[in-house]
């Protein structure tokens, strides 16, 4: 079998040479780029033989050889770097850094495939301890030197960052209180329009009612999507007021039940919701949980296929002991469940659909319906359900198998409140 040679270097044109001459005399030639890649693809495809370029980009050759040799799977794979030679010691250099030999460039191609065989029959290059201690030290010294400035370009580039993010939680901000004030006009005067009283209801042909129909869906939708920013930016910045006061989860159930009752029944879907009535009142903000538990059920519409089943289970979790004032106290939760028979989310999406805006799909479909199935949104609303459940003191996290929309392994939400009354003992 043909012996196969790692070459990393970041001139195409170099590449292009060494891969024909290499192929050219019967061995197998991969390429890489970079020094990372480098060691990514040797990691990969455990080569008999690296050639190294030492100027690449990223890590530089000697970083890259050296990173290889730490690594028990590849350590006794020979590296020989190639460069040219502008500095006396290159080849000491390469040789502390854990490279086994040496060819200056620019590459004699004519000498190339007896130096490469020799290297595969175990020639090995090697320098004294004296100038190997005195490579190491002056090596430590530039890779101390590298990281500092990489450490200086990592923080100004987390600070840029940082700054950005602020200028778009400034932008939502902004934006959303911009277009509250038209838009809460907008709803006063379509309030008026479609009055019970109003004469332009009463004279109005079915056409003319289909359009403000329209309108109505249009601007609810609208104000739907300004109040989620407006709650963002609140979260986002601590400022999320919850208005606690004492509720019955079996009425908030009740309440769910009734809002979706058509949307269920329209997707031909199975809505399960568990007796809640041997949970003792909550403290806590009922809109907000009635948001959190909303914004669940119409998620779980929307990713189950018509037909399916959305299932609420509701579980008191035993005491957790915490101590308030250095006394001990029981603190309870309750654990409210929304599982659904849908397409699921893979391993890796399950944190990320809880980050602001985002969608697991393309926004190809963006917008569409808020029942419709795999109809698109926005991408806020588990951020904010997430977001309410923390400022409660509670938690909200997903269990799936993985996305499949043809097998719909399903999802779990599961969303713990406390139920915030703290009883010592
Ligand atoms: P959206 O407005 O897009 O529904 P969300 O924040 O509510 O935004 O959800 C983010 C993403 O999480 C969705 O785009 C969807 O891909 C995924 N997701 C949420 N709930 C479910 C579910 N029950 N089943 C499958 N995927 C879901």
């Amino acid at each position: 079998m043909s012996k196969t040679i790692l070459y990393v270097e970041d001139n195409t044109a170099n590449r292009m040479l060494v891969r024909q001459v290499l192929e050219g005399v019967g061995y197998q030639v991969i390429e890489a780029t970079d020094g990372l890649s480098g060691i990514k693809t040797a990691q990969e495809t455990n080569p008999d033989l690296i050639l190294m370029d030492i100027n690449i980009p990223g890590m530089d050759g000697y970083e890259a050889a050296t990173r290889i040799k730490s690594l028990p799977e590849l350590s006794n794979i020979p590296i020989i770097a190639l460069t040219a030679k502008v500095m006396a010691g290159d080849r000491e250099r390469a040789l502390a850094a854990g490279c086994d030999g040496y060819i200056a460039k620019p590459i004699d191609i004519d000498a190339l495939p007896n130096q490469v065989a020799e290297f595969l029959g175990g020639m090995r290059e090697s320098i004294t301890v004296e100038q190997e201690s005195a490579y190491l030290r002056e090596y430590n010294e530039r890779l101390v030197d590298r990281l500092e400035k990489k450490v200086q370009e990592l923080t100004k580039a987390n600070e840029a960052l940082s700054h950005t993010d602020v200028m778009k939680s400034r932008f939502i901000n902004l934006a959303a209180h911009e277009l509250r004030t038209p838009l809460a006009a907008i709803h006063g005067y379509l309030s008026l329009l479609t009055a019970s009283d109003s004469p332009v209801i009463a004279h109005a042909d079915e056409k003319t009612l289909q359009v403000i129909e329209g309108v109505v869906t249009g601007v609810d939708r609208l104000r739907g999507i300004v109040q989620d920013m407006l709650d963002v930016t609140r979260i986002e910045a601590g400022t999320l007021q919850l208005r606690y006061a004492p509720i019955g989860l079996s009425f908030i159930l009740d309440k769910i039940k009734r809002d979706f009752k058509n949307v269920v029944a329209k997707r031909q879907q199975t809505m399960i919701i568990a007796d809640a009535s041997h949970i003792p009142t909550m403290w806590a903000d009922g809109e907000r949980v009635t948001q959190i538990l909303r914004n669940l059920v119409s998620n779980a519409v929307k990713y189950t296929p018509d037909g399916g089943t959305i299932e609420i289970t509701v579980d008191m979790l035993g005491g957790v002991q915490t101590f308030v004032a250095e006394k001990p106290v029981q603190q309870q939760f309750v654990k409210i469940t929304v599982g659904d028979t849908g397409v699921g989310i893979a391993p890796e999406d399950q944190e990320r659909i809880f980050e602001n805006f985002y969608e697991v799909r393309d926004l190809e479909r963006h917008s569409t319906s808020k029942t419709e199935f795999m109809g698109g949104g926005a991408g806020l609303g588990l951020a904010i359900a997430r977001g309410v459940a923390e400022a409660h003191g509670g938690s909200l996290w997903v269990e799936s198998e993985g996305h499949d929309p043809e097998q719909c392994p399903g999802s779990k939400f599961h969303l713990i409140l406390p139920l915030g009354q703290l009883t010592t003992d």
